[in-house]
């Protein structure tokens, strides 16, 4: 079997003297690979490196809603120049996108549609944070115009929610909520999707799934979410494997030979 985390922040210092021994576990359990998001520019330069350091890995650059308030224009003008350089195991715009919980919606909203406009342009796929704005995002991907790949990533939402985003060319991002009996309404739209729609993520170190402490999440729990989403689906974590493989691989651009097989 094998896996790839496609939204973990394993750049985050909770990682740090741990990634070595975090990979090795998470490959017994058949992890192959990881993606890193890009948060802020001031991250921008160790995310690159740590992809570059380990096998396997890869990453995003972009701006994220949390942290639009110490971006300025010439940190938008960087993130173009710096994916218009195609920049090696660089896949994604990301993560980017709007948050009704935390920070200012008038504030998040210029960026992220930036970063859509971006995406089309260089034809890169966009990572996509979503907090209870699943309608605003797909109201903005549908007004620029916006085609291609996207991952909705930790999605939490309705099957209608959801349906909508699938139905525009996005990927649903499955994380360590459906591991959690309560999250009724978003097991069931996970239960409901086209599998082919599905891709798996640890959002590590947060989104902890259950019987995992919070902001001790791990890449290595991953396989866990597969447990978890074949208890839900039906069928077992060997037969929905090659197919979410086929998923985050169409999801990023890569080919058989990116992904070592
Ligand atoms: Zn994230």
């Amino acid at each position: 079997m094998r896996l790839i985390d496609a939204h973990c922040h394993f750049d985050f210092p909770q990682f740090e003297g741990r990634r070595e021994t975090e990979l090795e576990q998470g490959r017994t359990r058949g992890l192959a690979g990881l993606v890193i998001p890009g948060v802020r520019r001031s991250d921008w330069g160790r995310v690159r490196q740590i992809a570059l350091n380990y096998d396997g890995l890869s990453y995003c650059l972009g701006v994220h809603p949390w942290f639009v308030d110490e971006h300025s224009d010439e940190d938008l003008a960087e993130l173009r120049r710096l994916l218009e350089s195609k920049p090696d195991r660089c896949v994604a715009i990301g993560e980017c996108g709007l948050d009704r919980l935390r920070g200012n919606l008038d504030q998040q909203w210029p960026w992220f549609e930036a970063q859509v406009d971006l995406a089309c342009e260089l034809g890169m796929p966009l990572v996509i944070h979503s907090v209870k704005t699943h309608d605003e995002v797909h109201s903005l991907l549908n007004r620029r115009q916006w085609h291609g790949r996207a991952l909705i990533h930790g999605f939490s939402g309705s099957f209608q929610q959801a349906r909508k985003l699938v139905d525009l060319g996005c990927f649903i991002g499955v994380g360590g909520v459906v591991t959690h009996a309560r999250a009724n309404k978003t097991r069931d739209a996970i239960a409901r999707l086209p599998l082919e729609a599905l891709v798996l993520e640890t959002d590590a170190p947060d989104m902890a799934p259950e019987g995992v402490s919070k902001g001790q999440n791990s890449p290595r729990f991953l396989p866990d979410i597969l447990d978890a989403l074949a208890e839900i689906r039906g069928g077992t974590p060997e037969q929905l494997a090659p197919v979410l493989l086929d998923n985050v691989s169409r999801l990023y651009g890569w080919s058989a030979a990116d992904i070592g097989e």
